[in-house]
């Protein structure tokens, strides 16, 4: 499925990977699970240990309880309806990653060790998060900023690997921002996994089209 299998040369000094939401709620026997969202971990924490990213950074989905984005707290709703959220769509989750919950932990296989920072998101009761960089918009039409891009800009970084949970959502958000922000972006594809599979060549096309490079793990070379 990815497009050309050319290496890649990964220029570790100007690099960051971005590690999304790596977090047991959204694997088998969580609360959102991605089919096969644990297999992700293992390759990813090679990656981390592989040399060619001094620079890691992770992302945790953190909500407090009764967070505007589960469908519990909109009653007549149920898990996957979608409404309209200070005039956009919003997509009601199960209760996920709940704030200090043991599901809502970064997987203990990710070596945590070796990560420079870890960005909570989604703690605004009234605002969800999918982009590592920018809430969801808020009740004043506004996406409020997470901090990274700067964090990421001055530590001199300019190319972006992101992997993760969930392709189709977390991933291709911050993919989405960080090319809107300057970054350059690569999403390692095989290391992502959908919530809806059927929306994998949509993905593709949509990050593809803002210039974003979708390419396997295996081809890091540095
Ligand atoms: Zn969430």
């Amino acid at each position: 499925m990815t497009m050309g299998k050319k290496n890649i040369l990964v220029e570790s000094s100007r690099s960051a990977l971005l590690l999304t939401d790596l977090q047991p709620d959204f694997m088998p026997g969580g609360a959102l699970p991605v089919l096969e969202g644990d297999c992700i971990v293992k390759p990813a924490a090679a990656l981390v240990r592989s040399g060619h990213f001094p620079l890691v950074i992770a992302t945790q989905d953190w909500h407090p309880p009764g967070h505007v984005s589960f469908a519990s707290n909109h009653p007549g709703k149920k898990p996957f309806d979608v409404v309209a959220l200070y005039g956009h769509p919003q997509v009601l989750w199960p209760d996920h990653c709940v704030e200090g919950s043991r599901r809502a932990q970064i997987h203990r296989g990710v070596p945590l060790s070796r990560a420079s920072a870890i960005v909570r998101k989604g703690t605004d009761p009234e605002v969800d998060s999918y982009s590592a960089f920018h809430n969801n918009w808020n009740a004043a039409g506004e996406r409020p900023a997470t901090g990274l891009a700067g964090y990421l800009r001055e530590r001199g970084v300019r190319d972006l690997y992101i992997c993760g949970l969930a392709r189709d959502f977390c991933v291709k958000w911050s993919a989405e921002d960080a090319a809107d922000m300057g970054f350059r972006v690569w999403v390692l594809w095989d290391l992502t996994r959908p919530v809806h599979p059927s929306s994998d060549r949509q993905v593709r096309r949509d990050l593809s089209e803002l210039g974003i490079h979708v390419v396997d793990s295996t081809q890091l070379k540095s």
